[in-house]
């Protein structure tokens, strides 16, 4: 059986693996260069999603690349602590969430699929995708096809296959928020707690902080206001939206201005978009994985996590099902949307308390300190972060 893989972001690469270890020949097709992911955000894979990339071995060659993350500490304006967040419980040999620069989890786990004979065309940009009786075939940008007994999307929330399988499909929903990223080096003197989150809901924005191994501090900032045009993004230079956040951090009580102030934007305004609900997954020999169905917002922190576990339930059930890829593409459905749909709903509530109606009128800091102490808690996530793909797998009869 041939399958190709459009999209070589964090689950396609994965879904490869699992595939070509159960002997398939794999094609990952990715618009971009392998030289040319080095833009982008930290994130945080919490236990579930490490238990992804467990269950096809890609666990061990990563780990060194991510910085060990206990949990979320949040305070507000003042300074003033409103509660914790766990990231879950460790997985049974001790490993805690782990925080990875996204490009470069995305180019290891890209690098190991082709240690394990996986074919990986770049720079090639799909432009649709259809099925047909006995195959499935993409047309790239630069006029030739492919074709496969099946197509798997794992091609973002932009998903050119989503398309492909419902015209009508929805596009990703603003939620209200834009986002930045980056580093800062060299400041020691910042009061974090190494290898934990600090979240700042702060009177302007939403800040957040995780000093890493290295003595590096990665740090993000989400300004509520209306999504930043082309316009405005191409004629705002880097050093000028960092001085747009250390004012905006100037308001609070808090590091994130001295932070900034002397850090590197790593990611500059990124409207942040979510997709709550798909209705159709799957169309003949034609299947999605990963944000192209379900993308939470970046304030779940379990977008990566998510796209890791549909890597490894498709694989399974795509092997298991590999004479009839629509059962296989069915049977996903079924394993997977009430979780998902129930996680981005979950992100979408959690991106809402940081727009400034919530901010500074419906949620005081009262009222989240009573959320993180009864209703946020370790116990009430563990539905999220407990979860192990390996559990989910059908067992062999
Ligand atoms: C700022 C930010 C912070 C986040 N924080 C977290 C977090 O803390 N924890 C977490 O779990 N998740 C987080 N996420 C979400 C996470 O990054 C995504 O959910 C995850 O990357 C989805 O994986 P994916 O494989 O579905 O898609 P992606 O990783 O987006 O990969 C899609 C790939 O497809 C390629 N592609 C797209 N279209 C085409 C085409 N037409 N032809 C060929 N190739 C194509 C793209 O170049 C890309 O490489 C965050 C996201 C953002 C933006």
């Amino acid at each position: 059986m041939h399958v190709l893989v459009v999209g070589g972001g964090v689950g396609g690469p994965v879904l490869a693996m699992a595939l070509r270890d159960r002997g398939w020949d794999v094609t990952v097709v990715e618009r971009t260069p392998a030289d040319g992911r080095g833009s982008g955000s930290w994130f945080t894979v919490t236990p579930n999603g490490l238990s992804a990339l467990a269950a096809v071995g890609a666990l061990d060659p990563v780990r060194a690349l991510g910085s060990p993350t206990a949990g979320n500490l949040v305070l507000g304006a003042t300074g003033r602590r409103l509660g914790t967040i766990g990231a879950g419980a460790p997985l049974t040999d001790g490993t805690p969430a782990l925080s990875f620069r996204r490009p470069e989890l995305a180019a290891t786990l890209l690098d190991l699929a082709v240690r394990r004979g996986v074919e990986v065309v770049e720079r090639a940009r799909v432009t649709t995708a259809s099925s047909g009786p006995d195959a499935a075939t993409i047309s790239l940008d630069d006029g030739t096809s492919l074709s496969a007994d099946v197509v798997v999307g794992a091609d973002g929330i932009q998903s050119v296959v989503r398309r492909a399988i419902d015209p009508q499909a929805p596009s990703g929903r603003y939620l209200g928020l834009v986002n930045f990223g980056g580093v800062t080096v060299d400041h020691a003197d910042h009061g974090l707690t190494p290898g934990v989150w600090t979240f700042v809901f702060g009177r302007r924005a939403f800040f957040g902080a995780l000093p890493i191994a290295d003595g590096r501090v990665v740090w993000f900032a989400n300004e509520p206001r209306p999504a930043v045009s082309d316009h405005e993004r191409a004629t705002t230079s880097s050093d000028e939206w960092r001085a747009h956040l250390v004012d905006l951090a100037a308001a609070d009580d808090s590091p994130f201005a001295d932070l900034i102030a002397v850090g590197r934007l790593d990611l500059a305004a990124d409207n942040t978009h979510d997709l709550p609900s798909v209705p159709r997954w799957h169309r003949g020999r034609l299947g999605l994985i990963g944000d192209a169905i379900h993308a939470p917002s970046p304030s779940s922190g379990q977008g990566a996590s998510m796209a890791l576990e549909d890597a490894v339930i498709m694989g399974d059930l795509l092997d298991r099902h590999a004479d009839d890829p629509a059962s296989a593409f069915s049977a996903f459905d079924t394993a997977r949307r009430r979780r998902v749909e129930k996680i981005v709903a979950m992100g979408a509530r959690s991106s809402s308390a940081k727009t400034p109606g919530s901010m500074q009128r419906v949620v005081t800091e009262a009222v989240m300190r009573v959320v993180f102490r009864f209703v946020v808690t370790e116990r009430s996530q563990a539905w999220v972060t407990g979860y192990r793909v390996e559990e989910h797998l059908v067992p062999t009869p």
